[in-house]
């Protein structure tokens, strides 16, 4: 008999990603196979997200495409799973009766088994339909595991299970209890739950047994990782137990909250060489009006004072965040002190979002009173400021020899190769004469000839060329001697000082 075959695709962010890992993990060890595409594969599966309306409606509109294949295949299993499934629950099936399971994050454990008893009603539901296709009312089995279950921590991860040989990302926690009033995600994701330090370490210790040398650390408040299991327990001490780790070579962690971005955190980020030089510390707005209508805890002044005492501390750490624009009334004097912020902090990377209310949030409540016109161009002008910060950014690195961890063929140009530096950027160069295949998974050097706004271009340099004197460059000119290949990660930018 062949064995049943699932195709998994991820929206939303890198929790999501990892957790497709671990059900993909479930399913295999209990005989599926992952298909080549979604028109072979008997179980479709849907990890989806509900941070943003369009990031639902996407779901709904694939979910209404399912429905036509289902008609003619009623053997065919859909299942949402993640915040959506939390999320609606019930709600899913009653507006779309052909979904077969609805499983959230907090019933990942047994998803295997749920799967099963989904394809094997479905199997004679098939017997019954195949005899009267004609009246088939399209139906799905119906299965809903979400709000309690068997929680997605309990599974042990299959290191094998993984996008890329040598980065992995480890969860480190779960959840949010933090009251920003735009977010679901405390509804979808429930309380923080932190896991052990020893639990982490164990798994971090398998997956670079397997070939892993970067791992990110994932958590929505990641910097307050611990806080649920004890004094004492911190985001400092799980990097420095994870440092020990001989075989890793570049350990990040994402996201921070800028109010847990702690003194001993920062000396953690400034001593251990392993620790990667960017940090995703999301601000959301520039205007104290806006951050205290959102609940976030901090004024623009605090932020700045933690941004500055991390710089202070490690000068050559660069930052990444994330702003809403157009939130319920955020006037363009609020809109400019988000601009100004942006380029005063001078981000190496940012995400920008034009706000959406969600169902069951505090501002969910208020009128949604920004135009979409208004909140586009607030996003364009947003845009266009990072933009120009990561283009001046990249043409600082110019000349500059650069230690790149390579990931794979380049995915617009198959004649280069591409990978990414200790400060995330992505650098692209040109394939070995023979594929240069083998070089995935490796660091090396590579020296910067072309700056692109959000790439750069370069040329590998063998590792002795490297070791002879391609130095790095700060922007201000001088050279450091640290040796591409040696265990320390090169830095070679320095972020912009508030
Ligand atoms: N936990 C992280 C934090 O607090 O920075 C981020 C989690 S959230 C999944 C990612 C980003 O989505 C947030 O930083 C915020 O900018 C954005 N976001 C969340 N809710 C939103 C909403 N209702 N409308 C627009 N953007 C939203
Ligand atoms: Fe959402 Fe705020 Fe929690 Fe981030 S910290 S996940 S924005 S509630």
């Amino acid at each position: 008999m062949t064995a049943p075959k699932y195709h998994l695709t991820s929206y939303g962010c890198q929790m999501n990603k990892l957790d497709s890992e671990l059900v993909e993990s479930k399913l295999r060890q209990r005989g599926y196979e992952p298909a080549v595409d979604e028109a072979s594969a008997d179980v479709v599966l849907l990890n989806t997200c509900s941070v943003r309306q369009h990031a639902e409606d996407r779901v709904w509109s694939r979910l209404g495409r399912l429905r036509v294949r289902k008609r003619s295949e009623p053997g065919l299993v859909v299942g949402v799973l993640g915040c959506m499934a939390e999320e609606h629950q019930r709600y899913m099936v009653a507006r779309m009766p052909h979904i077969d399971l609805v499983v959230g994050p907090s019933a990942f454990g047994d998803i295997d088994t749920t799967v099963e008893n989904a394809r094997q009603k479905n199997l004679e539901l098939a017997k019954v339909h195949q005899a009267d296709p004609g009246r088939y009312p399209v139906a799905g089995a119906g299965l809903v595991a979400a709000g309690i279950g068997v929680s997605g921590d309990t599974i042990v991860r299959d290191v094998r299970v993984r996008p890329h040989k040598s980065q992995a990302f480890v969860s480190v926690m779960r959840g949010c209890n933090m009251p920003c009033t735009y977010c679901i995600v405390p509804t979808t994701r429930g309380d923080e739950v932190s896991r052990p330090i020893a639990q982490i370490v164990e798994e971090a210790e398998r997956l670079c047994g397997d070939g892993v040398t970067e791992i990110t650390l994932l958590g929505q408040t990641v910097n307050a990782y611990g806080r649920d299991l004890g004094p004492g327990i911190t985001l400092a001490k799980l990097l420095r137990a994870l440092h020990e780790i001989p075989s890793l070579r570049r350990l990040a962690f994402i996201t921070s909250h800028p109010n847990f971005l702690s003194e001993e955190l920062i000396v953690a980020i400034a001593e251990l060489p392993k620790v990667a030089r960017y940090l995703h510390l999301p601000v959301q707005s520039g205007s104290d009006r806006m951050l205290k209508a959102m609940r976030r805890g901090y004024t623009r002044e605090r932020y700045l004072k933690r941004v500055e005492q991390l710089m202070q501390k490690a000068p050559d750490m660069e930052l990444h965040s994330d702003f809403i624009v157009g939130y319920p009334g955020e006037t363009v004097e609020d809109f400019d002190e988000s601009a100004s912020l942006m380029r005063q902090v001078g981000y190496a990377q940012s995400y920008i979002f034009q706000y959406s209310p969600r169902p069951g949030t505090v501002a969910s409540s208020l009128v949604d009173d920004v135009p979409k016109e208004e909140k586009e161009r607030r996003n364009q002008v947003l845009l266009a400021i990072q933009d120009e910060l990561c283009a001046q950014k990249n043409r600082a690195l110019l000349g500059t020899t650069q230690e790149v961890l390579v990931e794979g063929e380049s995915p617009k140009d198959a004649t280069r190769l591409t990978g990414r530096t200790v400060h995330h950027r992505i650098v692209h160069f040109d394939r070995p004469a023979d594929g240069g295949l083998e070089l995935v998974g490796r660091y090396v050097p590579v020296r910067i000839e072309q700056a692109m706004t959000h790439s750069l271009i370069g040329v590998r340099l063998s590792e002795t060329d490297a070791e002879k004197g391609a130095f790095d460059r700060d922007e201000h000119g001088e050279g450091h001697s640290r040796s591409s290949h040696s265990h320390e990660p090169a830095r070679a930018s320095r972020a912009t000082m508030p």
